[in-house]
C-alpha cells in the first residue's frame, strides 16, 4: 500500500490527458478528402502522438496516452486504476470525457450496459474501490461511501437521483410555485455540498450499478442530426469516500467525480435552431468556463474564474491544489469529423500543457 501511494504522488499536480479513437462504425468511411488520423499501430505500442490530416495538412499532437481503436475497455482501465484507487488514499479525483457527440464519451465512461466486457470506466472503477475496501479491512480500514449524480442541463442542475424526475431544473412545489433551484456551496474543508440532492450511502458496487440505472433512465436525453441518443448535458457521477483505520486512528477523505460532458460540437454542424440552439449556447459557454478555469490554474493566475459555470462551481475544491485530474478527449475516426476532431485535439493538447500547482484561494 505503501508503494502503491508513492506512485501516485508522482502523478500528483498535473493534468493529464489520454486521447482515444474509436473504431469507425458500420456507415462511415476512414479517409476520403484527403482527410486522416494516424494513431499507434496496436495496442501493445500504446503510444503518445496522434496525426491528423485535414485537407492535405498534417496536425501532430501528443498525450500522456493515445489508445488506438482496438483498445478494450479493460486496457483504458489499467491505465487509470491507479488514479482511481488513490481516491481511496483521500485524494480528490476528477477523470472527464471531453469531445464532440458520437466520438464514445458515454461509451468511455459507462460502456454498453448488459456486456461485461464492455463495461465502461464508472462501472470498472466501482468495482475495484469496493474490492480495495474489502482488502484493506484486515489492516482496520472503514470506509463509508456515498453517491450522488446530477445532470447540468442548459445551466441548470438536476439530481437523476431524485424521486420527483419529472421537473427537470426547478422543483416544483405542489402547488406548482417554483422551489428554489439547488445551490452549491462549499463547506470550511473545501467540500462541495449540493443544496436537496439526493445522497445515497452505498455498500456494495451492486447498489451503485442499480442507482447507475436509474439515473440513465432519468437523463435528458435530445435528438440532434448528429445522433439520435445524443446527450446534450453535463454528467457528473460522485463517489465521496470517508474512511478511517480503527487501529492508527488515521482519517482520509476522497472524492471521485467521473464527468461525461456534453458533445463539444459548434453550433453549424448540430443544426440547431429555437430551444436547441439555446442549450448548444449553454454547452459552448460551460465548456469555454471549463477551459477557462484549467488554463487560469495553469498560469497559476491570482483569480480563477471558477463561478461562471456551474460545472467549474460544483467541481472548485476537485480542479485546484492536491487534485489529480484528467481528461479523455475521444475522436471519432470519420473523416467527416475531422474539422470537430482537430477542435478537439487542439483543446487537449492545451489542457496537457497545464500543470497545476500549489493551492489557490477559492474564489
Ligand atoms: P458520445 O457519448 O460521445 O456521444 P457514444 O459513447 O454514444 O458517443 O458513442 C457513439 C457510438 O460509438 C455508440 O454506438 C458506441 O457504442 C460506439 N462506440 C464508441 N466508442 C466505442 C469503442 N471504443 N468501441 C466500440 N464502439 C464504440
Amino acid at each position: 500500500r505503501k508503494k502503491l501511494h508513492n506512485t501516485i504522488l508522482e502523478l500528483k499536480g498535473n493534468i493529464r490527458v489520454f486521447c482515444r479513437v474509436r473504431p469507425l462504425l458500420p456507415d462511415e468511411r476512414s479517409s476520403p478528402e484527403g482527410n486522416f488520423i494516424s494513431y499507434p499501430s496496436s495496442v501493445e505500442s500504446l503510444g503518445r502522438g496522434i496525426n491528423l490530416v485535414q485537407n492535405g495538412q498534417r496536425h501532430s499532437f501528443t498525450f500522456d496516452k493515445v489508445f488506438a481503436p482496438e483498445a478494450t475497455q479493460e486496457d483504458v482501465f489499467v491505465e487509470i486504476s491507479q488514479l482511481v484507487q488513490s481516491a481511496l488514499d483521500g485524494y480528490k479525483v476528477c477523470i472527464f470525457a471531453y469531445g464532440q457527440t458520437g466520438s464514445g464519451k458515454t461509451y468511455t465512461m459507462m460502456g454498453k450496459t448488459g456486456i461485461l466486457e464492455e463495461k465502461g470506466l464508472i462501472p470498472r472503477s466501482l468495482e475495484q474501490i469496493f474490492q480495495t475496501r474489502q482488502s484493506l479491512q484486515p489492516q482496520g480500514w472503514k470506509y463509508d461511501m456515498q453517491v450522488s449524480m446530477l445532470e447540468i442541463y442548459n445551466e441548470t442542475i438536476h439530481d437523476l437521483l431524485s424521486s420527483n424526475r419529472s421537473a427537470p431544473d426547478v422543483l416544483r412545489a405542489e402547488n406548482g410555485s417554483p422551489l428554489k433551484p439547488y445551490s452549491i456551496k462549499h463547506d470550511a474543508n473545501g467540500n462541495t455540498q449540493v443544496s436537496d440532492l439526493t445522497v445515497v450511502d452505498v455498500r456494495s458496487a451492486k447498489e451503485v450499478s442499480f442507482l447507475l440505472q436509474e439515473a440513465s433512465r432519468s437523463r435528458s436525453v435530445g435528438k440532434t442530426q448528429m445522433n439520435e441518443q445524443s446527450s446534450r448535458s453535463h454528467f457528473v457521477f460522485t463517489l465521496k469516500i470517508s474512511g478511517v483505520n480503527e487501529s492508527t486512528d488515521q482519517q482520509v477523505q476522497g472524492v471521485l467525480n467521473l464527468i461525461d460532458l456534453a458533445g463539444s460540437e459548434r453550433l453549424s454542424k448540430s443544426g440547431s435552431t429555437g430551444d436547441r440552439l439555446k442549450e448548444t449556447q449553454a454547452i459552448n459557454r460551460s465548456l469555454s468556463s471549463l477551459s477557462d478555469v484549467i488554463f487560469a490554474l495553469a498560469k497559476k493566475e491570482e483569480h480563477v474564474p471558477f463561478r461562471n459555470s456551474k460545472l467549474t462551481y460544483l467541481l472548485q475544491p476537485c480542479l485546484g491544489g492536491d487534485s489529480k485530474t484528467l481528461m479523455f478527449v475521444n475522436i471519432s475516426p470519420d473523416s467527416s469529423s475531422a474539422n470537430e476532431s482537430l477542435c478537439s485535439l487542439r483543446f487537449a493538447a492545451r489542457v496537457n500543457a497545464c500543470e497545476i500547482g500549489t493551492p489557490r484561494r477559492l474564489t
